[in-house]
């Protein structure tokens, strides 16, 4: 376990005590930003066959409690990718619109089409998150809903869409540091959130929630990755590792060319 996410086998129960978030394999700094590099140009590549193709899709969701990396992950796994291929969509709290709707219907219309990657900021799990957390629903309506998550999943997955799912784990002095950095750094006031500081109080009935949720929608077609993300060099390698193994796993190619290509004279 030196560049890999560490994916849960499906089915087991996940103790996120036991997954340390400060752990860094075998890199330092500077290796890993230098593997990130590497592996970038290589995603760089296989994004643009995955559009050319226009056959597949890929589908990143990213969770994480505030200030756990989401917008920095986008922002530095990303950066090189041709912005045309990609969709970012970050879920915030559901308008009167979409409480209008069940709670899968924003999330499906949201879902990339074929040849481009997905990345969710949020996802349909804030319905077994923050719903489960503070009661926003009854309990026998978000209890039904893990099982509504793998069929959904399940069905994007048969219809052409890998699914990745990254939970950054960062642990509870992390998340204060960067609360601390976020004070301190007139650059960053835009992202204080007062209400952050509540959902910190609520710290380990998230953990309970996001432990349920690691173990019950963790499926062969759609994987939790549990990235140990305290250290952001090791997330964003661990993460750009992950994409390009299931990207060349996907076989993303360029398509066949039209016949007689050899034979096309341009007029002057
Ligand atoms: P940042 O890291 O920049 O603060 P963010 O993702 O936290 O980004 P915010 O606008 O601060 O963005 O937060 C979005 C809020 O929306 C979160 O508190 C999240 O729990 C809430 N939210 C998302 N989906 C749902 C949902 N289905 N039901 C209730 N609340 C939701
Ligand atoms: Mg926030």
């Amino acid at each position: 376990m030196s560049k890999q996410a560490i994916v849960p086998k499906a089915g087991a129960a996940i103790d996120l005590k036991k997954f340390d978030p400060a752990y860094t394999g075998d890199y330092d700094k500077e290796s890993a930003k230098e593997e990130t590099a590497k592996l970038q140009e290589r995603f760089t590549e296989l994004q643009e066959m995955l559009y050319a193709q226009g056959k597949q899709t890929l589908l990143i969701i990213l969770q994480a409690m505030d200030a756990g990396g989401k917008d920095s992950t986008i922002k530095k796994v990303f950066e090189p990718i041709n912005p045309q291929g990609v969709y970012v969509y970050g879920f915030k709290a559901p308008t009167g619109e979409e409480l209008g709707h069940d709670y899968l219907w924003r999330v499906h219309r949201r879902t990339p089409p074929k040849g481009f990657i997905g990345v969710f900021n949020r996802s349909h799990y804030e319905d077994v998150l923050v719903v489960r957390v503070n009661d926003l629903v009854p309990k026998d309506v978000w209890e039904k809903r893990y099982h509504q998550i793998n069929e959904f999943e399940r069905s994007l997955a048969e219809n052409g869409t890998r699914i990745l799912k990254f939970y950054l784990h960062i642990s509870k002095e992390e998340q204060k540091q960067r609360f601390e950095e976020r004070l301190a750094d007139p650059t960053k006031h835009w992202k204080w959130n007062s209400g952050d500081l509540e959902v910190r109080k609520q710290w380990d009935d998230y953990m309970e929630a996001f432990e349920v949720a690691l173990t019950k929608c963790n499926t062969k077609y759609a994987p939790w990755h549990i990235v140990p993300s305290n250290h952001k060099w090791y997330r964003n390698v661990v993460i750009t590792k992950t994409i390009v193994d299931a990207l060349e796993d996907m076989k993303v190619a360029f398509p066949e060319p039209e016949e007689g290509l050899d034979k096309i004279v341009i007029p002057d």
